[in-house]
């Protein structure tokens, strides 16, 4: 069950916007992905983010205080958008990204949002389709290796997203087209259907086609953007990456993701980041494994090693008597830990080699080991001769 909105932020239910919005930045503080540690971080991010989105936007809010947490929910889970603006609420779900490549947006106003305006008594009322909006979100990912992970790293990182058209701002029409209202609405941005359904007859209102919900339209469209005001382009970011960050956290880069429209604010990049595995070092959290294969002799006298760190190699005395598989510590050769919290360590396994052929001198030598420890051995016979002799 997810949690309420006002809740989530720590906010009486007649908190005005700036409470709102200063509650979101103290909890943004404390439950970052980049910056918290919580195991659920990312989830409570989450719901921290859109009781923001929902509070903040007067016609969300109002739907979301009239049906309440678990009604409003239910009625987005079902593709609706209680609050009614055509978007997702800036939360949602993007199409799939190739690496540096393509991102989809996608437009919400689906008849449902109609219907559930009519169950829940919030028919009738008309927004004005030329408020401002925040464009979508976008989400793309990123590969770094461990190395980048454990320093910290500054990457470009190469999109293509919807931008607004430099050609005509962004309006899809040149500034001196000819304008009229809209005859199919009649300026009103939205036309009227009246479905029967198994409910009974539904009023349904939908975005206008002819005009887009503009209610308006222009005599001319812009050759640029052919009428979309955005257009899609590669764009080259510079991507911060903190040190310690792990492998699916999620990075936001504000108002670097779709055009906003009516003069609203961009929405963000989020940036999932995929820390690629390591051919020496497994993590588990903010710790390192590693498996560092050695002799017999070593493992039996004990002797000095060069382990290798993500700070470059060290020296490790491996103690006398040492057993195959035994591990050892590192304090504070592992990784980074966000927000400056002290370093993980590093384990080393170390793993004690059985010589697969030994020469002429060797096999004497440990002939006469076994001997000396009153082990009786068979040596006389070579493996293959044994074969041999056995058939
Ligand atoms: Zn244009
Ligand atoms: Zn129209």
């Amino acid at each position: 069950m997810s949690q309420d909105f006002y809740d989530a932020l720590g906010v009486s239910r007649d908190a005005d916007e700036s409470e709102i919005k200063k509650a979101y930045r103290e909890k943004v503080k404390q439950y970052h992905p980049d910056v918290s540690d919580e195991p659920d971080a990312e989830e409570k991010f989450k719901t921290i983010q859109k009781a923001k989105d929902v509070l903040t936007d007067e016609d969300k809010r109002e739907a979301y205080d009239r049906l309440g947490h678990e009604r409003y929910e239910e009625a987005e889970k079902h593709g609706a958008d209680p609050g009614g603006d055509g978007g997702m609420g800036g939360a949602g779900g993007m199409g799939g990204m190739g690496g540096a490549g393509g991102m989809g947006g996608m437009g919400g106003a689906s008849g449902m949002n109609d219907i559930f305006e009519q169950f829940f008594g919030g028919g009738g009322r008309s927004r004005d389709p030329n408020r401002p909006q925040q464009g979508q979100d976008l989400r793309t990912r990123m590969d770094i290796d461990l190395e980048e992970a454990h320093d910290g790293a500054t990457k470009q990182l190469t999109v293509t997203r919807p931008e607004s058209c430099t050609e005509c701002g962004g309006s899809g029409h040149p500034a001196d087209a000819d304008v009229r209202t809209c005859p199919e609405c009649d300026g009103q941005g939205q036309t009227t259907t009246v479905q029967q359904t198994p409910l009974g007859r539904v009023q349904q209102r939908q975005t206008c086609r002819r005009c887009g919900g503009e209610g308006q339209i222009y005599s001319e469209r812009c050759d640029e953007c052919n009428g979309d005001g955005t257009v899609r382009r590669e764009a080259t970011l510079t991507v911060e990456v903190p040190a310690g960050i792990a492998d699916g956290q999620t990075l936001r880069m504000e108002r670097e993701g779709a055009p906003g429209e009516n003069g609203g604010p961009n929405g963000d990049l989020l940036i999932e980041v995929s820390v690629q595995s390591h051919p020496d070092f497994e993590r588990d959290g903010a710790d390192l494994e590693h498996r560092h294969p050695i002799s017999f002799p070593q493992a039996v006298f004990g002797a000095t090693i060069q382990v290798p760190t993500l700070d470059g190699e060290v020296e490790f005395e491996v103690p006398e008597g040492t057993q195959s598989g035994e591990r050892f510590r590192l304090r504070g050769k592992g990784m980074p830990r966000l927000r400056g919290r002290g370093d993980g360590d590093l384990y080393v396994t170390v793993q004690v080699v059985t010589p697969e052929s030994l020469n002429e001198e060797q096999r004497e030598a440990l002939e006469a080991f076994a001997e000396a420890g009153g082990e009786e051995i068979e040596v006389e016979q070579g493996f293959f001769e044994k074969i041999k002799n056995s058939l």
